[in-house]
């Protein structure tokens, strides 16, 4: 026998487990999923390394999940012959939590009192600890792929430590046994666990058995024809890539063969995860080749600003052994990125017209994700920009119009797109700066978000017309004939006032002077620097006038 050596988890996984342990749950059957999606995992490494044509262990064992519920012993096994793991990989993988988006997730969980979601758990990274819920204790064998590598026994009743050993005469793969809690027997019963493994695990691509019945159907659904897919397995799917429990808002479901070969399957989910607070959200998009998993979560595949699209992109002309490092630089890979998205944005076009409340619960949702992308993708913006919508100083409260609607509804002689920032619609709507829009019945767009402005400095113009901040100086608006007669002071007059108000005002203006767009206001505040939100000019005049 060799020697137990008993190690303490890291800080955040003893928060965790703290808050598994002692949590009540809704829907603790997740943990069978979040271990049946590790073993599928390990089974896809082992497949691609299969590939690579690196040497391994146990070469002919075939990669399958067998799952084994045992009533009498109030046990569960979950066996899988995928990569395995060394003694370093077991401590690095279940003792400590090195990704900051996990980190910050349970953060949140520890803070968020009786309401804790520890259903997000597989979504951040952390799903073997799930175990613990159902769970006083669990053991794992495992044994690396590598020809050289030792067997290892984990085990952990999940209160702050765990031990590893060496053992011998393992197969390749992972074997967990759960030793389930008293409240927790009914995962037992071989019915509850095919129950499980139907609902949540159906689109794992390896036979999975529960006591030596094989319950899935295999079958990679990107490759189908559309019409041989019902939406209930689209979203059985979405759950599975998407480790998700949300029904997709939008799927997109594309294959073609020029200008290069593609089969694609992508999803919207029905929120954004990054509202919450949780941190930069990891891409989703899994790369295949042929029904081959080549790269989880692959970076370079679609722009950043699509991080919160799931789904998976599958290509035959996709080298097998493309690594992380050639992935960035391929032109393969460039040209694929520009396809999808071009045709994932044409698909939300399309969404927009045939489909425009689905389209404005995206809106809502994911709008900021866009905007990013109108800033920031040159190469995909004027797709991105006809998505982008906005309420104005014609449409009702929650009405939004697009900037091509902007456009062909432009007063005769408007050359130009205005739009004012400000916070709500109210505080917009009380200040000077539209009535001379008002008066000449032009429309301006209201944008609620600091980010707008960024992204309209950014885009410039749209169909050849300049976007312009309705606060900015240089408006050339007013028709400056008849004001002459008007006139109630004389020249000398409002010089001696402009002069006294600025000796009033200080250093808070650079200067005072007559304006000629104010119909009804007898003051406005004017910026110099281009666009300028007009929340912090609201905050300047409560506090200094
Ligand atoms: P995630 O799967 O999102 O990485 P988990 O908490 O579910 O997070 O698992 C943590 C890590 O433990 C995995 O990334 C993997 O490296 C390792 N692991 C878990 N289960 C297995 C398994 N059955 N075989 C091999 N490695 C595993
Ligand atoms: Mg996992």
């Amino acid at each position: 026998m060799s020697q137990i050596e008993t190690k303490e988890f890291q800080t955040e996984i003893r928060q965790l487990l703290d808050i598994v342990i002692n949590s009540l749950y809704t829907d603790r059957e997740i943990f069978l999923r979040e271990l049946v999606s590790n073993a599928a995992d390990a089974s896809e490494k082992l497949r691609y390394i299969q590939l690579t044509g690196q040497e391994i262990q146990d070469k002919d064992l075939p990669l399958e999940i067998r799952i084994t519920p045992d009533e009498n012993a109030f046990t569960l096994t979950i066996a899988d012959s995928g990569m395995g793991m060394t003694k370093d990989d077991l401590i690095e993988n279940l003792g400590t939590i090195a990704h900051s988006g996990s980190k910050a997730f349970v953060q949140r969980l520890a803070e968020a009192g009786d309401n804790k979601d520890v259903n997000l758990i597989g979504q951040f990274g952390v799903g073997f600890y799930s175990a613990f819920m159902v769970a006083d204790k669990v053991a794992l064998t495992t044994r690396s792929y590598q020809p050289e590598a030792l067997g290892y026994r984990w085990e952990s009743d999940g209160r702050g430590d765990y031990s590893i050993s060496e053992e011998e005469d393992l197969p390749r793969g992972t074997h967990i046994t759960l030793y389930l809690k008293e409240d927790a027997h009914d995962f037992a019963k071989a019915d509850t666990v095919k129950r499980i493994i139907k609902q949540y695990s159906s689109f794992v691509p390896y036979p999975v058995f529960v006591n030596d019945e094989k319950i899935n159907t295999v079958q990679a659904l990107w490759t189908k024809n559309k019409n041989e897919v019902s939406e209930e397995e689209y979203t059985e799917f979405y759950k599975y890539v998407a480790n998700a429990f949300d029904e997709p808002l939008l799927k997109m479901h594309f294959s073609s063969d020029a200008p290069i070969n593609i089969n694609t399957l992508l999803f919207v989910p029905s929120s954004n995860m990054e509202k919450f607070g949780f941190g930069r959200m990891d891409t989703g998009i899994n790369l295949y080749c042929k029904k081959v998993l080549i790269q989880e979560k692959a970076k370079d595949i679609l722009p950043e600003w699509l991080r919160f699209v799931r789904g998976v992109i599958d290509s035959e002309e996709l080298p097998l052994n493309i690594s992380r490092e050639t992935m960035q630089d391929s032109a393969l890979v460039a040209k694929l990125n520009k396809v999808v998205t071009s045709r994932f944005l044409k698909f939300l076009d399309e969404q927009a017209k045939n489909e425009p409340e689905k389209f404005k619960t995206f809106w809502s949702e994911f709008s900021i994700f866009l905007k990013e992308g109108a800033a920031n993708d040159f190469t995909h913006r004027q797709e991105i920009m006809k998505l982008l919508r906005y309420e104005s100083s014609k449409t009702g409260e929650g009405e939004l119009i697009s900037l091509g609607d902007y456009v062909s509804r432009m007063k005769e002689g408007q050359e130009l797109i205005y739009f004012i920032n400000g916070p709500t619609r109210e505080i917009i709507e009380k200040g000077p700066y539209l009535e001379v829009f008002k008066d000449k019945d032009y429309e301006v767009i209201y944008t609620y978000e600091g980010i707008d402005d960024y992204v309209f400095d950014m885009i410039r113009e749209y169909e050849g017309k300049r976007l312009i901040s309705a606060d900015q100086e240089d408006l050339k608006l007013v028709d400056t004939d008849n004001a002459e007669g008007d006139k109630l002071i004389s020249e000398e007059e409002l010089n001696e006032f402009s002069v006294w108000l600025k000796e009033v005002l200080g250093a808070k203006v650079t200067e005072v002077r007559e304006s000629k767009r104010l119909v009804d206001s007898p003051a406005i505040i004017l910026s110099h620097y281009g666009t300028h939100s007009m929340q912090r000019m609201m905050q300047m005049m409560n506090r200094d006038l």
